[in-house]
């Protein structure tokens, strides 16, 4: 693939072209779920958006080429809380969500990341990066805490386009009497005596959760590599921190070369927020709606723009893979995908632009020959769509009442009142309209029997 990849990337505000650090070696950084609760839809969509990117640089770079790393938090308030109103162990709540929210990974059918590292495997690798700005002296330790001093690093805000004299006024930071300034930010807090801790040189304590993506792509990726993602909320403060972090420590200029950022999931217009009740859990649509379905929904915006969602989209989208099922053919990935039929997703990954090209291609594939059919299947394929065989997605559509038994009968019965009426045509297409259906109908004894094909 000669075509080139262009991104926005946050740092410039601007849609620039990729230019890897090293194209034999390509790193990607996405911050991933805190595993205190069953991830919600919201946090489907930074999964879904970096996937098709991941996939995006692996057909332009190769398939080993490209080190896609998304970690785990599982050490943090929200953690703490929630087990103990669950009353279980840390352990027991971290291990139930990781294995639910890589479930959810396997239902959206994305690609496995390459690393998929923890923090608390890394506590070590964050009391070394602590240890070595305090050093430098952009950290500082009071009362067994210690904070990084933001006033320090003349760059901070440049991703976020925030002035220290805003942070400063604004109410987001949190104040202690532990720290020097207001802006100043935890790295290392001690922990209460039922929480979890580990030693340090300052105590028995815990990191501050920013640190956690400074030390874990330090480890996987290196001091500077070419990609940081994440959902539009982790901009301020996180990923500024994640740099200031990082870029004192490495003692770099820069860190990551790319931010992406993908914007919100409204619900009906209204942000999606736990205050206002409007959480839907990616679990709870397992029971009824297929994860290519879901799937559809996610990539119908491009993810700069939030995502209105709602019962319409759903509904839309399925009726969209249903009808795509009508030209499935089973196919292996020989036939390269053109430039033009991917163009769309090298262009900022340009979702909405290749769901359109999927359809061209639909269109084509209903008048066409076989070449045809595989190609549009291949297209869908590279983004995980039409990835299960036509027999399981009729199943599917069987279990999940899709196929309604009564509308079937009906049009049995449609098809035996043309048949007695000597109508053999129309009785035909009845019969042609059950098939795409995925219902096989068989005349024994006077009855008309049916099955699923
Ligand atoms: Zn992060």
């Amino acid at each position: 693939m000669n075509k080139d990849i262009y991104l926005t990337n946050n740092l410039s505000n601007k849609k620039e072209k990729f230019v890897p650090l090293d194209k034999e070696n390509i790193g990607m950084y996405v911050c991933g779920p805190t595993v205190y609760d069953n991830p919600h839809i919201g946090n489907a969509r930074p999964l879904v958006i970096f996937d098709i990117l991941f996939k995006v640089l692996k057909s332009k770079y190769g398939k080993d080429k490209v080190n896609y790393v998304r970690n785990i938090t599982d050490i943090d308030d929200k953690i703490i809380k929630s087990s103990k109103e669950k009353n279980i162990l840390i352990s027991e709540l971290t291990n139930n969500v990781i294995n639910d929210f890589n479930n959810d990974c396997n239902y959206l059918n994305l690609d496995n990341p390459t690393q998929q590292p923890k923090a608390t495997d890394h506590i070590d690798q964050m009391i070394e990066m602590i240890i070595s700005l305090i050093k430098k002296n952009f950290a500082y330790e009071a009362n067994s805490h210690v904070y990084f001093e933001v006033s320090k690093f003349d760059d901070y805000g440049k991703l976020s386009n925030k002035k220290l004299e805003d942070l400063i006024a604004g109410s987001r930071v949190e104040i202690s009497e532990n720290k020097k300034k207001s802006e100043d930010f935890i790295l290392w807090k001690p922990s209460k005596d039922d929480e979890p801790s580990w030693d340090s040189p300052w105590g028995k304590g815990r990191p501050g959760w920013h640190l956690e993506c400074s030390a874990m792509s330090k480890k996987y990726l290196g001091d500077v590599f070419d990609i940081h993602g994440g959902g539009i909320d982790l901009l301020f403060p996180h990923h500024e921190n994640e740099i200031a972090q990082s870029r004192c420590a490495n003692d770099t200029k820069s860190f990551a070369k790319y931010w992406i950022h993908n914007a919100f999931i409204t619900m009906s217009n209204e942000k999606m927020a736990k205050s206002t009740g409007n959480i839907l859990k990616i679990k709870d649509f397992k029971e009824n709606v297929d994860g290519q379905i879901l799937k559809l929904a996610l990539m119908s915006a491009h993810y700069k723009q939030p995502l209105d969602w709602n019962e319409k989209l759903l509904e839309d989208c399925k009726n969209t893979i249903d009808k795509w099922y009508e030209v499935y053919l089973p196919v292996n990935d020989s036939i390269a995908l053109s430039n033009d039929i991917l163009s769309p997703l090298y262009d900022d990954l340009n979702t909405p632009g290749y769901i359109a090209n999927l359809h061209q291609l639909y269109d084509k594939a209903l008048k066409g020959n076989d070449n045809d059919k595989a190609l549009f299947v291949l297209a869908c394929n590279f983004v995980g769509i039409l990835n299960k065989t036509k027999k399981k997605w009729i199943e599917f559509k069987k279990t999940k009442s899709l196929i309604n038994e009564d509308d079937v009968l009906e049009m049995i019965a449609l098809r035996k009142k043309a048949r007695e009426d000597k109508n053999y045509k129309e009785a035909d297409i009845i019969r042609a309209k059950l098939l795409d259906k995925g219902v096989l109908i068989e005349d024994k004894d006077g009855k008309t029997i049916w099955k699923l094909k």
